[in-house]
């Protein structure tokens, strides 16, 4: 194949071997739909201790063992081991070292509620890990796919300390942000702790952030293309000195490197017609069978059921960005429009504590689930008639286009990638693929949410509306033709220099 690129994909979290957010349904789709275009697409990951070597069949790689890797004057010794990503030919890559991997958390202590106390420690490890491994695997990449502020620091060194190095002298780095609230922010004093001079903190330099060390800065002043993952998020950024986190000032500086390019959905996964994670699989010719995954659902929530009781699913960390506290301001009015709604998630224990006490109160109306649960998600994907995205902002979001091809209509907030792919059936009846709302109001998502449940009193209506949702296509083959258009570019403007 003409222009093969050889594309190392790098994140920290990859379903289905680990995973606490779209993260890591991006990092296996987005491979997945390279490697299928006919690139060669190798993805890099740590060794967490829940990754079971058995079930997903890692193997030693001999020459990838006992690599030994310097930070802030330690040796550490890691290794790589590898596996398939199910189902297919792309090779996944793990680093293993126990001290700071060997845990059942990525980034958060599940037992504190905080922030591991090492995680510049860690992700610097892994990041110079990576670089090292690739030299001893011999494979040199065209492209290097970091992501987020955990790899966000392979850009910076390739910049700062293998800039001489010939095997990457061809390499391209690419940047992905999919949530700029999170940076990768450290005190000042990690930087001698991390083997780093003390003046790489002064201001002006990449790494410094408001008197503090950001990865993501680092990440963002140096990779040669940075994407973010829609297109109204990535405008959002820059414009909006609240979504901009900060850093609003470093992309506009860099905004002829920076694009939004929408993700896609796996449909090899989120697909009702195979999917084999619910009761009953259904197409748009089967829609019955959609009404047997509702009663499942209720069953599970412990609601009565009834057909004619429209159910609302939300899936989703509980965190500040995705709406609950609209939620619970307006619970009480929207019980009144008699739906059911269930929740899965987990997240900030403020959050765990608010909707315990709602789904206590009201038990046949709301039910909670707060835990991380595959199957349950798919369950909810498929036995819901509507599914709320209330969030404060929302780079892309993945459950909304999930929503579309189970037939689950949803009702979002207009913002980031919700704005993105979410038409409002009243305003475009012809068009329209869901129920959306502007201001972050209660009120506004309430009248949403009334608009939906009026819908769906109009069954003939509502049948129509789920069938064109149900035909929409949003798969990553799409956005991965994106992606490569970019790499070739920038390759070619590389060769020419
Ligand atoms: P974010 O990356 O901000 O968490 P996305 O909408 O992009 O939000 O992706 C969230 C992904 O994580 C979806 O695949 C969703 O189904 C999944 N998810 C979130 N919380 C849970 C949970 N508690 N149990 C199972 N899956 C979850």
């Amino acid at each position: 194949m003409k222009n093969r690129l050889r594309v190392l994909y790098l994140s920290t979290e990859v379903a289905p071997f680990a995973k606490t957010g779209g993260l890591a349904d991006v990092a296996s789709a987005l491979p997945k739909a390279l490697f299928e275009q006919g690139h060669d697409v190798r993805v890099m990951m740590p060794k967490y201790g829940n990754i079971s070597e058995r079930r997903y069949t890692l193997r030693e790689v001999i020459r990838l063992k006992d690599i030994p890797i310097g930070v802030g004057g330690q040796e550490h010794v890691v290794s790589a081991k590898s596996a398939f990503l199910p189902e297919t030919k792309v090779q996944v890559y793990f680093l293993d070292y126990k001290p700071f991997f060997e845990r059942s958390d990525y980034y958060v202590d599940s037992a504190t509620g905080k922030d591991f106390p090492d995680n510049a420690q860690r992700f610097f490890l892994f990041c110079k890990a990576v670089l090292e491994t690739i030299k001893l695997l011999h494979w040199e990449p065209h492209i290097i796919h970091c992501n987020d502020w955990q790899t966000a620091l392979i850009p910076w060194l390739l910049k700062n300390h293998y800039q001489d190095d010939p095997f990457f002298a061809k390499a391209i780095t690419v940047l992905s942000i999919h949530n700029l609230a999170f940076q990768g922010i450290f005190p000042q004093s990690v930087l001698p702790e991390l083997g780093l001079a003390a003046e790489l903190g002064q201001a002006g330099t990449d790494l410094e952030f408001y008197g503090k060390v950001s990865f993501l800065k680092a990440g963002i002043r140096s990779a040669d293309l940075i994407t973010t993952v829609s297109p109204t998020y990535s405008a959002e950024i820059q414009s909006d000195p609240e979504l901009g986190c900060g850093l609003q000032g470093v992309l506009l500086e860099r905004k002829e490197d920076l694009c939004g390019i929408l993700n896609g959905v796996d449909y090899g996964i989120w697909n009702p017609e195979k999917d084999a994670l619910i009761p009953v699989k259904y197409s748009a010719a089967t829609l019955k069978d959609k009404e047997k995954n509702k009663k499942a659902l209720a069953k599970e929530a412990g609601f009565p059921f009834d057909p004619t009781v429209p159910v609302v699913g939300m899936i989703s960390r509980l965190t500040s960005q995705k709406g609950f506290d609209l939620v619970a301001a307006a619970i009480d009015d929207l019980l009144k429009l008699k739906i059911q709604l269930v929740i899965l998630g987990t997240g900030d224990p403020v959050y765990h504590k608010q909707l315990e006490k709602l789904a206590k109160a009201h038990p046949k109306q709301v039910a909670l689930f707060l835990k991380f649960d595959d199957t349950l998600a798919h369950l909810i994907e498929a036995g819901s008639d509507m599914f709320l995205m209330p969030s404060l902002y929302e780079p892309c979001g993945l459950n909304q286009m999930y929503s579309l091809k189970y037939g689950t209509i949803p009702i979002v907030r207009k913002t980031g990638g919700l704005a993105d792919t979410i038409i409002d059936a009243d305003a475009d009846p012809t068009n329209g693929n869901g129920f959306v709302f502007a201001e972050y109001k209660a009120k506004a998502m309430v009248d949403a949410v009334r608009r939906a449940v009026e819908a769906f009193r109009d069954e003939k209506g509502w049948q129509k509306l789920i069938k064109r949702c149900m035909k929409q296509d949003f798969s990553w083959q799409l956005a991965a033709d994106k992606y490569i258009r970019l790499y070739l570019k920038l390759e070619t403007a590389k060769k020419k220099k």
